[in-house]
């Protein structure tokens, strides 16, 4: 028998006071969440993984509940949460607090709700003697570009049966979304050479010679858009170059030394980034640097790509939308422009759909909230995956 909401949403409150209370904004360690999962699971009698990064400080945790010797559903959270600074909030952000049906604190929405649901559901999942086995899989690192979840995909592949399907949760009002974009980042330092402005041949412009680079990524971003496939579902149809900061100089009279450049990309499922990348790169081997180096030697451009999180491709065929429609009932399904880490399971061959509770519009900002209503729509949404997979073949 299935537990009445009411007493799952007890343990789903509860759940989730836990996990809010751990500051885990991206910059810091996300290990006392993590270990504490750990220590919850194990009280269970559920193992769990840990992936490490680098450092040692932040991990991502795997865990399987019913049988290991098949793949299942992961239900797939990030633990990292994005910053309070500079945001003017009324509420207590590393608390939960509950006022006119909204849960606030930092990550209720993106996306401690949907983790927390998963985990206070554990206890039924181990009751249910599974069928099919329900994974979890918490990442750290997701807000600063999907970061985290390569090394957990890693392992997954490497040491485990293929998950049939990966349902991520973060925040789309329970809509079935089965594709989204993809954002790439890269910094640029130009650096020229410097000298009294009085004379521009005794030096060589990092601010010009970013302004031309700049103007050919417009000029790029035109032509994506005036190719751009009306039927294409995503808003807007089509990719996007875009430079988002810059900076550089330090007076009027001298001549900028460096200039640096923030600049990126919306890819559609299917763009070429690469592609893309490839002509600007050309653009400033034959336009930009040459002017550079011929003023000094050690001038330059030099291009790091910092983000890259990877579009999840519409598959209305794949095995994760098939599975939350025939647990829903929704027919259809949507395009997001936000990136999750879906698009990264589904390039290792696990098919992901994004599928959670609460609107990204209440994501990253003061006061973030979920509803009430949509918590106790997932909820029932993870019991009927739990009927499903005792009896699921
Ligand atoms: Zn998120």
């Amino acid at each position: 028998m299935s537990e009445p909401r009411a007493d799952r949403m007890t343990r789903v409150v509860e759940m989730m006071d836990r996990l809010i209370g751990y500051d885990t904004t991206s910059r810091n360690s996300n290990l006392a969440l993590i270990e504490d999962v750990q220590g919850y699971l194990a009280d269970l009698g559920v193992d769990s993984r840990l992936v490490h990064d680098e450092s040692g400080t932040k991990a991502n945790l795997w865990a399987t509940i019913g049988p290991t010797d098949k793949g299942g559903v992961v239900l797939s959270g990030h633990t990292d949460v994005v910053p309070i600074d500079g945001q003017d909030w009324t509420k207590t952000p590393f608390k939960l607090s509950e006022a006119d049906g909204k849960f606030y604190g930092r990550g209720t929405c993106d996306m401690k709700g949907f983790v927390a649901i998963a985990l206070a559901l554990a206890p039924e999942m181990v009751a249910a003697n599974l069928s099919v086995p329900i994974h979890f899989a918490f990442t750290y690192d997701e807000e600063i570009g999907c970061v985290g979840v390569h090394g957990l995909i890693d392992e997954i592949v490497a040491n485990f049966p293929k998950p049939r399907a990966v349902i991520v949760g973060e925040p789309t009002m329970m809509r079935l979304v089965g594709g989204h974009k993809g954002t790439r980042v890269y910094r640029t330092r130009i650096t020229g050479v410097p000298g009294h402005s009085s004379d521009p041949s005794q030096g060589a412009n990092a601010i010009f010679a970013a302004s031309r680079m700049i103007g050919y990524m417009e000029q790029v971003n035109r032509e994506l858009e005036a190719a751009a496939d009306p039927e294409c579902p995503f808003v807007p149809p089509h990719s996007i170059v875009s430079c988002g900061m810059i900076q550089g100089g330090t007076a009027h009279n001298i001549i900028p030394e460096i200039c640096d450049i923030t600049w990126g990309m919306r890819l559609l499922p299917g763009e070429d980034g690469d592609a893309i990348q490839a002509r600007i790169q050309d653009f400033i081997d034959r336009e930009v640097e040459p002017m550079l180096k011929a003023a000094a030697p050690h001038a330059g451009v030099v291009t790091t790509l910092e983000v890259d999180s990877i579009p999840l491709a519409v598959d209305t065929d794949s095995p994760a939308e098939h599975l939350v429609k025939y647990l829903t009932g929704l027919n259809d399904s949507h395009v997001v422009s936000f990136g999750t880490e879906a698009g990264a399971f589904q390039k290792s061959g696990m098919p992901a759909v994004v599928f959670g509770p609460g609107s990204i519009e209440q994501a990253h900002k003061a006061d973030e909230f979920v509803a009430r209503s949509q918590i106790e729509q997932c909820v029932d949404f993870v019991g009927k995956l739990i009927d499903w997979a005792k009896t699921a073949a």
